[in-house]
């Protein structure tokens, strides 16, 4: 059954590109050209209900009103892993700006805390995407969200790579409003809040650490 708020994107292109990048076999320099590649891909579903404006211009042959996004746009990347999608992204939508913020989870309690937040000042009048390869326990986005609210922020949407039921489950509970744009949902978490069947640690497999 569709949950409500969530969007799966299942392009057989991504799908692919998600497949090679699961593998255990798939080193740094790989993960993260198709990080990129399926965060760039996934641009066009995440972006397509954006609102537009009228633009009149002047083709070689005549005036015509043509359309533009209305609005800026921000990224914003969970610190570290969601770096690695923030290419891929600024690929398509090489105007937006970039904020940073960085959540990680204590490695005991599995609660996040907040060590960096860096934000466009303007970022309320904005369309936001917050970045993330992995949606486990959902504590991360949660918190992250709650501070871009604060923020002033009020269009936000998700995006993500793989999602735990648990993940989408948490998120939702605090922040029902807010997109969730993935490509995959897996079964669950484990004991130590990983994802399975997942992809290991993002971040570890990203920077080769
Ligand atoms: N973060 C990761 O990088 N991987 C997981 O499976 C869960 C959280």
């Amino acid at each position: 059954m569709p949950l409500p708020n969530v969007i799966l994107i299942e392009h057989p292109v991504i799908q692919t590109k998600l497949t090679e990048l699961r593998d255990f076999s798939t080193e740094s320099r790989k993960f993260r050209a198709l990080l990129n590649e399926i965060a760039s891909l996934m641009v066009y579903e995440v972006t397509r209900s954006w609102p537009t404006m009228p633009r009149l211009i002047q083709t070689p042959m005549e005036k015509m009103t043509g359309h533009m996004l209305a609005r800026p746009i921000t990224l914003v990347p969970i610190l570290r892993a969601g770096l690695g999608m923030a290419d891929g992204v600024l690929r398509l939508l090489p105007e937006a700006r970039l904020g940073h913020l960085g959540v990680r989870r204590d490695e005991v309690t599995l609660q996040p805390i907040a060590y960096y937040q860096k934000l466009p000042p303007d970022i309320a009048s904005t369309e936001v995407l917050l970045i993330d390869p992995m949606l486990a326990t959902g504590g991360s986005g949660s918190a992250s969200i709650s501070y871009l609210k604060q923020a002033g922020v009020t269009s936000m949407r998700f995006v993500c790579l793989v999602a735990a039921p648990e993940g989408i489950q948490a998120l939702h509970a605090h922040h029902p409003e807010v997109p969730i744009y993935c490509a995959a949902i897996d079964r669950q978490l484990n004991e130590k809040g990983y994802i399975v069947p997942g992809l290991g640690d993002a971040g570890d497999r990203l920077f080769g650490t």
